[in-house]
């Protein structure tokens, strides 16, 4: 059983403590009487740090609760390496990554805040919180989460942080618990809770480690809202992370607004505008193709000669894509019965796409596997329309020229 300091004191950073058990495999780590290291647990994610000997410092990678589901039992630390020269009864000295844990303590502290403010405002209970390495979510118990609504919950969250309220940390049995009004009561069976008391805003039970006054938190920044299975789910991030993220946004949106030329606030506009242009010069453009391949084919039809009922069009491109190598095998076989097309195009990707007019006797689809498959592409297609794509240009026109000697 590990005394856990955090729970008395989440700015204890450093602390002594005795080894109890030294673990080998199948990673190095350390069990001590006693530990300001927060293991994974709650939705907060755990501490890093070092333990310290007299041989020297190693850096703690993960911290875990040896049973999960027990609180009173044992915490695990992970070392990055094997401990020279410590055994059962060793002193060590534990050093908490002070950063990440105010960063943890930021972003824990503002979820009891937020989540308070959901209730307090619309009646809407957290059910789940997760604490990830960027950004942390609550799920909200709603079938509706409105814009507005997150506005209204992210400003008296930050009223709440700006008023600097005291934030305490006290133990009451369950009996007592179940008299106070609590915003949450853990479901497992245990005598004593603790409970972490933000001054007439919050009250709920919770191990983790919080602030001490809710100014600590330093900003609430609502983020991404999605509906998940039981309700929605609402990202934010905290302190520092807060300020990290809009830096992060600012950035993306100047990068965004340099391209268009246009102040950061334009920038919806500014994008809407040209995927407007976008949608009205491809429908141009498939209308030129259009006309292209419907042209083209009328010429490549006048200038092929018929041969015993047939007019074989062979012809390799260096500038078309295999979509208009479709249309214009579609114009072909459309505009004459008796046309049997081998089409190919060396770039922007190398293609082929053979047709023939309907009642034609040949199999394309067999034609073009073939074809495909000895140049070391693949593709296919039914009887009278396929496609496929090879690696390499090198070859295309001749064995074009190959199959058409072979349907002559
Ligand atoms: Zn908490």
């Amino acid at each position: 059983m590990t005394e856990r300091l955090y729970y008395h004191d989440s700015f204890l950073y450093n602390f002594d403590a005795e080894v109890r058990s030294v673990i080998e495999t199948p990673r190095p780590a350390l069990i001590l009487d006693r530990t300001a290291f927060y293991p994974t647990s709650g939705g907060q994610i755990h501490d890093t740090g070092w333990i310290v000997t007299s041989d020297g410092k190693l850096r703690v990678t993960e911290v875990v609760d040896a049973n999960d589901n027990d609180e009173d039992g044992r915490v695990v630390h992970y070392l990055e390496a094997p401990l020279k020269n410590v055994q059962p009864g060793s002193h060590v000295t534990g050093e908490i990554d002070a950063a990440r844990r105010r960063d943890h303590m930021q972003q824990h502290s503002a979820q009891h805040v937020l989540s308070a403010a959901f209730v307090r405002l619309f009646n809407m209970p957290t059910v789940s919180f997760h604490m990830a390495d960027d950004y942390c979510s609550i799920d909200l118990d709603t079938n509706s989460l409105s814009k507005n609504q997150i506005e209204s919950a992210e400003r008296m969250a930050n009223e709440v942080m700006i008023e600097n309220r005291d934030v305490d940390v006290r133990y009451v049995t369950r009996e007592e618990a179940a008299s106070l009004g609590l915003r949450k009561l853990p479901p497992a069976e245990r005598d004593q809770l603790r409970l972490i008391d933000i001054r007439d805003w919050d009250l709920t039970a919770c191990g983790g480690t919080h602030v001490s006054h809710t100014g600590q938190i330093g900003g609430i920044l609502l983020r991404k809202s999605e509906k998940v299975r039981q309700g929605y789910r609402v990202e934010f991030v905290a302190g520092q992370r807060a300020v990290a993220t809009a830096r992060r946004d600012f950035s993306a949106l100047t990068e965004a607004a340099a391209l268009f030329s246009a102040g950061i606030y334009d920038v919806p506009q500014q994008a809407r505008k040209s995927l407007d242009e976008i949608r009205s010069l491809r429908k141009q453009r498939e209308q030129s193709q259009e006309e292209l391949a419907e042209a083209q084919a009328a010429t490549l039809l006048a200038e092929t000669p018929e041969s015993n009922g047939r007019k074989l069009v062979v012809r390799t491109f260096s500038d078309r894509d295999l979509n208009f190598l479709k249309l214009l095998a579609q114009k072909l076989t459309r505009q004459s019965s008796a046309a049997i097309a081998l089409l190919a195009t060396t770039s922007p990707q190398p293609a082929l796409v053979f047709a023939q007019s309907a009642g034609q006797p040949y199999d394309m689809g067999t034609l073009l596997k073939e074809t495909a498959a000895k140049l070391g592409g693949r593709g296919g297609g039914g009887k009278d329309l396929a496609q496929g794509g090879v690696p390499r240009s090198e070859g295309l026109a001749e064995a074009l020229a190959t199959v058409a000697e072979a349907l002559r």
